[in-house]
């Protein structure tokens, strides 16, 4: 791994805080990074942190998860099958902007007098708060306080209190509450960076309806190309005893309420702000109109207060389930509870898509839903909030019949899911480190069956994951072949396995592993449903045209997989070629040339042997029962060095393998070098958006790596290894409807059943019944726990 020193956060400006992560002043230098770390969202809406004021910015984004424009890919030389569309989420307008004058001036952060200033994003109480003390020119003191809130129970609702209190003069005082459609401005990404989001060529957001009344603006509009239609509107509340008056405008993109008070010293006078956004791919704009409408009338009904107590008791509930509790290090748990923090703010309202790369953060990675979701956040959601696991897994299943065509588009039978997208359509625009990566079907898989063993919801399996079975494991099927130099074993060539410094190989062995548990999981689970329900069984066929032969060269085809190994080394090989690659010069690259694929060409990164990212290492997370101990090791002592961690997925997962092959020091700096990987902007680009799947990691390396949980078929085997925190470290884990709590100290490890029947878990190979009589159960760490 190479360690990225990232940016600094000044303690006198960043002090930890256990439940909150606080901005003690301005800070211009990070102001870009703060956006991100200042982001509300609720995996449906998401607003990046930028100032009330409008200016300073580094890039004012709003987002909706799913809503994008479509631009067709223009390829200098062109080939068949080609992803043809490029999607990418849009900048909608930006309704957080509360511009202040008092007495005329504008407050205006980088030149004001500040007396104090405090931002900070309340993790308990689902907030982003503001407050500051501003001193003008000419002696006023200016009170102001805020809060934004995207709720998490009313999808399509965000709300801002904005207090000002002139405290020590009378003052005329003017609050402009704009909504302003910038979405032309995103368009300054030249650089070479395939992380960041380009811009468009052409308007995207044409105006259908507007209305002005009273202090409501609403505003529809319809996507140029991909014809979504988005309302937005917002409306407001004032409460004060000062004289005041508004007015409202609007003109095409920028619509404005702008009030004015006579403020009296000590008076405050109260805005509340109310914003509402729905989208559509079929409904006109008119009627998503009335709909935002509803959603503000409902919230004016109900009011701030009330807002923010719901606001507070679901971010209770999700601390209930999924907590990670660190006794004695402020700084780590502040971590800690910002990476499940954001991974909420990714996921809790993503009804009918994905999860983006970037959460709704940023608009790195255009919005697109990777893997990331499956196999980074996915774990957790199963384990702490299974009702939006299996949102996220029905929208894949919803996304069915696109990847059918794909895979006729790439000349294949069954289904091939988009590398990544936002519509369901593939697109990247770089096949090799895209489309290749066929693994997805797997990884999706892969999910699926964790969901179903670790919920227990068969019925989940039967109506959807079934048929993504069947279509998955005809892709694999007819991609690979019985090799005849590789003694008639079943080989997968010309494909991207997740270290994307190795693209179209032959016989990666994490996509090999990854084929073969999809199609006998595929196998088990029509094999089950042809004996034990007909009636589903019907319905797959009718819906899949399965024919019993199928399952037999399933089987026959998982039963030949072919995985390549070197028997000198005692290794699995990354890849057929993987030997045969040239060194990299590791000790002549400095840091600053990382991550090599914004400085080198890609075949030059593809002739050495040089990694990203964990790819075998991740076989021997994700199928560790598929490798001997002794195995484990040599693998992770020959590829572990190898790996540059140039992406951010890699050293969570090192971090867990780290610690089950006994380096216990190497984990767990992998493990804290992940979970700051946004705080300590490590990767650089914290700007565009954090790193939702990192944060995904996180808790896996807290859960697998710290916990050495291990759970093949829904089984929970523990292995915990020593946390170097006094404390120790505890985490809740929802299985088959009961409530496992489990309790890490530097001596032993405490499981308890916090909720429901009887439960199984193992300890070190240890079989323990815990059961409502008999809740707890307490057991000493391993001895080859060494620090
Ligand atoms: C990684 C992928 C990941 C994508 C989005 C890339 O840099 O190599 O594995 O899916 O980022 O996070």
């Amino acid at each position: 791994m190479i360690y990225r020193k990232g940016v600094k956060r000044p303690d006198y400006v960043y002090p930890a805080e256990e439940w909150r992560l606080v901005e003690k002043r301005f800070y211009p230098r990070l102001l870009a990074q703060a956006e991100t770390y200042f982001a509300t969202a609720n995996g449906y809406l998401g607003m990046r942190g930028s100032f009330a004021e409008g200016r300073p910015a580094f890039d004012s984004g709003t987002y909706i998860n799913g809503f994008y424009e479509s631009w067709p890919i223009i390829y200098g030389e062109e080939a068949y099958g080609y992803a043809k569309t490029g999607q990418t989420i849009v900048n909608v307008p930006d309704t957080n902007i509360m511009r202040l004058h008092v007495d005329d001036e504008p407050l205006f952060l980088p030149t004001a007098d500040l007396a104090s200033f405090e931002r900070a994003l309340d993790m308990r109480n689902g907030t982003l708060d503001r407050e500051l003390v501003w001193e003008t020119a000419a002696g006023k003191r200016v009170a102001v306080r805020s809060k934004r809130i995207v709720s998490f129970q009313h999808r399509h609702l965000a709300a801002i209190l904005y207090e000002v209190t002139v405290l020590n003069a009378e003052a005329p005082i003017l609050i402009s509450s704009q909504i302003l459609n910038r979405q032309d401005e995103a368009g300054d990404n030249n650089d070479d960076d395939p992380r960041r989001t380009r811009g468009f060529q052409h308007r995207v957001l044409e105006l259908e309806t507007s209305k002005v009344e009273d202090a409501r603006i609403m505003v529809g509009y319809r996507t140029h190309r991909s014809h979504m239609t988005l309302a937005v509107g917002i409306d407001h509340v004032i409460e004060t005893e000062c004289e005041h008056t508004h007015e409202s405008s609007f003109d095409g993109d920028l619509g404005k309420v702008v009030f004015s008070a006579d403020a009296e010293p000590g008076v405050p006078i109260r805005i509340v702000k109310y914003m509402s956004y729905h989208t559509s791919r079929g409904a006109p704009a008119a009627e998503l109109s009335d709909r935002a409408e509803r959603t503000l009338d409902r919230a004016i009904r109900h009011g701030f207060d009330d807002l923010a107590e719901g606001q507070r008791e679901f971010v209770d509930e999700f601390w209930k389930a999924s907590d990670v509790k660190v006794e004695g290090q402020t700084a780590v748990q502040q971590a800690i509870r910002f990476n499940l923090y954001q991974i909420l703010q990714a996921s809790a309202r993503v009804e009918g898509t994905g999860i983006p790369a970037k959460g709704l953060t940023g608009s790195g990675y255009e919005g697109h839903f990777f893997w990331d979701t499956e196999i980074y956040v996915l774990p957790f959601l199963t384990y702490t909030a299974p009702r939006i696991a299996r949102n996220l897994l029905k929208f894949r299943h919803g996304y069915l019949d696109k990847a059918r065509e794909r895979a006729r588009q790439v000349n294949q039978k069954g289904a091939l899911f988009p590398w990544r997208t936002i519509n369901g359509d593939e697109a990247s625009a770089y096949y090799a480190a895209g489309t290749a990566q066929y693994h997805i079907n797997a990884d999706i898989v892969y999910a699926l069956k964790k969901y179903v063993d670790v919920t227990g919801d068969r019925v989940f399996l039967k109506e959807y994951g079934a048929e993504i079975l069947v279509e998955t494991a005809r892709l694999w099927v007819d991609l690979g072949f019985y090799s005849d130099s590789r003694g008639g074993k079943f080989a997968i060539s010309g494909v991207t396995g997740p270290d994307e410094y190795n693209a179209v190989v032959d016989n990666n062995t994490f996509t090999n592993l990854m084929a073969r548990e999809n199609l006998r999981y595929a196998a088990e689970t029509l094999e089950n449903l042809h004996a034990e329900d007909p009636a589903a069984w019907e319905a797959i066929v009718d819906r899949t045209q399965l024919e019993e032969s199928e399952i037999g060269k399933w089987k026959h085809a998982a039963e030949h997989m072919y995985l390549p190994y070197d028997e000198t080394l005692g290794i699995h090989l990354q890849d057929d070629d993987f030997l045969d690659k040239k060194p990299w010069d590791f000790e002549n690259t400095p840091a600053d040339k990382y991550p090599l694929l914004l400085h080198h060409h890609p075949l030059v990164i593809y002739r050495h042997k040089v990694i990203k990212q964990a790819d075998v290492v991740m076989a021997m997370f994700l199928l560790g029962h598929e490798f001997s101990a002794e195995q484990k090791k040599r693998n992770f002592d020959y590829y572990d060095p190898l790996t540059t961690g140039d992406s951010s997925l890699s050293a969570s997962i090192q971090a867990i393998v780290a610690a089950e092959v006994g380096y216990l020091d190497l984990a767990r700096k992998y493990a804290a070098y992940g979970a700051m990987m946004d705080l300590n902007d490590v990767a650089g680009n914290v700007r565009d958006g954090a790193h939702i799947a990192s944060m995904g990691g996180t808790w896996m390396a807290v859960v697998y790596g710290l916990g050495g949980l291990r759970d093949w078929n829904g089984e929970l085997r523990f292995s915990p290894k020593r946390p170097q925190q006094a404390g120790g470290i505890s985490f809740p884990l929802r299985v088959r409807g009961r409530k496992l709590e489990v309790d890490i100290t530097r001596e032993a490890a405490t499981y308890t059943l916090a909720e429901g029947d009887d439960l199984t878990v193992w300890h070190e190979g240890e079989e323990i019944s815990l059961t409502r009589d008999n809740p707890t159960s307490t057991h000493p760490l391993a001895g080859n726990n060494n620090d």
